[in-house]
């Protein structure tokens, strides 16, 4: 199996060796051990400033999404939400559900926030901005910098959501100015899915720590207070955290999250040099790193998708909703390389010759 789709994605032999192991009882000090250099590793890769904590939350990173919306905000706040795909609807939806007072910036599918449409916001009184760093379902990256500059100007807690874009894109988290940074083990972090992980600023703790949240398993203070210790209030996927050990370690002795970053970039951009050529459209305006959206011009994306799967055992990433037949997605996060890319080409170029793009 070769697999292009933006998670779960393939992961180094190291990892893989690690989830064939047993899995270890965990209230112990020897995990507790693992999960201390899991949260220093972490931090250090988001830049997140001193005195941050990362929590580790054995749920998909929607989980983390909600658990931060019930944790950090309330009906008194006012939150800016940007609604370019289908993960930023999913903040807007959650604000609904938790019936959080927001508003939604609607982009086009592929569009980019610019500083003016953003700027329409400015003084109104926003209290949080809620952002996908990179919106994955059309690979559009937003300006983290720019966003953050816009919080600081209105006092709004900025909580953005990296789950594809830490370790794919460059991010610093003390330097926009994040209070919340969130990602999960099946991106980027190349693990298997199972664990997503909250990075909370010291401001971001002290707000966490004076909110009532009604939820038991969403209780971000109760995983603070554990994580002092290296442990969780409920079973983790011990298995997942002890891989995620393995890759943050991999990805340190491979030089850090910056020689990580310009990894995933090359990988990126070699593909959109290769894919040149075909009937093929890209779809977003600012490219994030981690996937490029392609619109064939003459032929139905998920087809192609099909077509992949079943006759080459390549796998890319199809979309949902209005751009099914529409749009592709081809992810460079995981265990992947420039010569993977080619072994995808020359697929599509079969396809090609037998009339199928
Ligand atoms: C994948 C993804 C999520 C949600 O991840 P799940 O693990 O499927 O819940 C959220 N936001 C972004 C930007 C993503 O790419």
């Amino acid at each position: 199996m070769l697999n292009f789709t933006v998670g779960p994605v393939m992961c180094s032999e190291e990892v893989c060796a690690v989830g064939a192991e047993q899995v270890p009882y965990f209230r112990t000090p020897e995990f507790s051990a693992v999960m201390k250099e899991n949260e220093q590793l972490i931090l250090r890769f988001a830049k997140a400033p001193e005195g941050s904590k990362a929590v580790f939350m054995t749920n998909s990173s929607t989980g983390s999404m909600e658990a931060v919306v019930m944790n950090c905000f309330s009906e008194k706040d006012l939150v800016l939400v940007v609604d370019g795909g289908s993960f930023g609807h999913r903040f807007v939806e959650l604000c609904e559900i938790h019936e959080i007072p927001h508003e939604a910036i609607r982009l086009n599918p592929g569009q980019k926030l610019t500083k003016e449409a953003l700027y329409q916001y400015d003084g109104r009184g926003f209290t949080g901005v809620l952002v996908n760093i990179d919106e994955t379902s059309t690979g559009v990256l937003y300006d983290s910098e720019m966003i953050g500059e816009f919080c600081r100007k209105n006092h709004a807690f900025y909580v953005c959501d990296c789950v594809s874009a830490f370790l794919a894109d460059p991010f610093d988290m003390a330097h926009c100015g994040a209070d919340v940074m969130i990602t999960g083990s099946q991106k980027a972090l190349a693990c298997p899915p199972g664990i997503s992980i909250i990075i909370l600023s010291p401001r971001a703790v002290d707000r966490v720590n004076c909110k009532k949240v009604k939820s038991m398993y969403f209780n971000l203070a109760d995983a603070l207070k554990n994580m002092e210790r290296g442990q969780t209030p409920f079973t983790p996927a011990v298995g997942i955290l002890r891989q995620i050990n393995t890759r943050l370690n991999e990805i340190d002795a491979g030089g850090g999250a910056d020689r990580e970053v310009a990894r995933v970039a090359s990988q990126a951009k070699d593909f959109r040099e290769k894919i040149k050529g075909f009937p093929f459209e890209f779809v977003s305006e600012s490219p994030a790193n981690g996937v490029t959206s392609v619109h064939p011009l003459h032929a139905d994306a998920f087809e192609i998708f099909t077509e992949l799967k079943d006759h080459y055992g390549i796998w890319i990433c199809p979309n949902g909703g209005d751009l099914k037949s529409k749009v592709f997605r081809v992810g460079h996060i995981g265990h992947l390389c420039p010569e993977d890319n080619t072994i995808l080409i020359n697929a599509l170029k079969d396809m090609q010759v037998k009339g199928k793009i």
